[in-house]
């Protein structure tokens, strides 16, 4: 049996993107600044799939901006709040520790210009406490940045509430959506957002395309300089097949919502399946997680090592996040919730897709099982742990 259990690092086309975007490869290849008819097809491409976009998500059209994806998006609203920041005099900025690399760094960098930033604990179950949100912020504060959903543990922010707080503090309030959008349903106005960021290939659209939103009225900074291609705010000519297959396959996602909302039996199944191999533990909270998402820890053996072997098995799936896997440090996000970093060390995030059955849900229980005894029984760190040498943790 072959199953792809790793939709959280990307996900398959959809063939109705694929065949969306072929047309703008081959006789639609116009320049969309161009004046002749074939560059004129390709604007009007462009923003059918603008408009389509926003409506996905309950946007003002003219708040979308294509990037090259998640990453871009959540470098220039970072760096667009912070430049605002910084003439008002405010360099205060609030966010929280389990955040993605595209974010965290993107602070770093801002703090070494100066910036303070405050981020906040999600505690065991992997969610910030809006009440915590709204004691950490100040008058110097320029920037709430808080993600909709994670992308290692699945845990879902209480994005509305956040937004609340924000807006009645007048504090702009970013939002790295890209587990979310496609996946959960979004209303940036209800939301109370004021930039959001998205990734086609986390929806089943292509690779290096995305949009960022800003609220009309909000001011950007540009990451790219150069044309005045998407309102002067990311030149370059635009990526026409791209950013019309993202739309195609953005409409379906959230068209296949409600079906999507039903894989949650299937991850409580997995879940229940895993929850019964000893000293195994859940991640994040039970409830408030991404319905595809299952992550696991499982005490006394290597993450990398469950992988080769579920991938002998037909098995895909993750241990940490793809940017971080490869390096020896434990997944920030699951330190983060507490784990120690032996525990964080035997993860496993099994993240499922609109086409999982009840078959393979068993098969990968059945193939974790029989991977985790099978190391276990040469691992010696479990040897200690089921001599009474070391404690067990979970
Ligand atoms: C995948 C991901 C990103 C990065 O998106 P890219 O399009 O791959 O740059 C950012 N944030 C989260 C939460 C993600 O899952």
């Amino acid at each position: 049996m072959q199953i792809y259990a790793d939709n959280a690092a990307t996900t398959r086309m959809s063939p109705e993107a694929v065949a969306a975007m072929l047309p703008y490869l081959e006789e639609n290849f116009g320049n969309p600044s161009s004046l002749y008819a074939a560059g004129q097809r390709a604007r009007e491409a462009l923003e059918a799939a603008r408009e389509k976009v926003a409506r996905c998500i309950g946007a003002d059209p003219r708040g979308i901006v294509f990037t090259s994806g998640g990453s871009e998006a959540d470098n220039q609203a970072l760096l667009s709040a912070a430049a605002l920041g910084q003439k008002a005099g405010k360099r205060h900025i609030v966010s929280d520790a389990i955040e993605h690399h595209a974010v965290l760094h993107t602070l770093k960098k801002l703090e070494k210009d100066g910036f303070e930033v405050t981020l906040l604990p999600v505690h065991e179950n992997g969610v910030v406490r809006p009440a915590e949100l709204e004691a950490a912020l100040r008058d110097d504060t320029c920037l709430v940045s808080i993600m909709y959903a994670n992308n290692e543990i699945g845990t879902i922010q209480p994005i509305r509430e956040i937004g609340g707080i924000c807006r009645r503090r007048g504090v702009p309030f970013h939002t790295d959506a890209v587990q979310a959008v496609g996946h959960l349903p979004i209303d940036v106005r209800a939301d109370g957002v004021t930039m959001l960021s998205a990734s086609a290939h986390k929806f089943h659209g292509p690779k290096g395309v995305g949009f960022l939103y800003a609220a009309p009225g909000t001011p950007l900074v540009n990451l790219i300089e150069g044309g005045a291609q998407e309102r002067g705010k990311r030149a370059g000519t635009e990526n026409v097949p791209g950013v019309v297959a993202m739309s195609v396959a953005l409409e379906q996602a959230v068209g296949r919502l409600p079906a999507h909302a039903a894989l949650a039996a299937l991850r409580d199944r997995l879940i229940a399946g895993l929850a019964e191999i000893p000293h195994a533990a859940l991640n994040g909270d039970a409830e408030k997680r991404l319905p595809s998402n299952v992550n696991f820890c499982f005490e006394g053996i290597e993450g990398e090592s469950l992988l080769l072997m579920l991938d002998d098995l037909g098995i895909c799936a993750s241990s940490g996040s793809a940017c971080t896997s490869g390096s020896l440090d434990p997944s920030h996000v699951l330190l983060a919730i507490g784990r120690v970093h032996d525990v964080a060390h035997g993860s496993l995030r099994l993240t499922l897709g609109d086409d999982a059955t009840e078959q393979q849900v068993d098969y990968i229980v059945q193939a974790v099982r029989q991977v985790v005894a099978q190391l276990r029984s040469f691992s010696p760190v479990w040897r200690d742990l089921t001599a009474g040498k070391t404690p067990f943790i979970l």
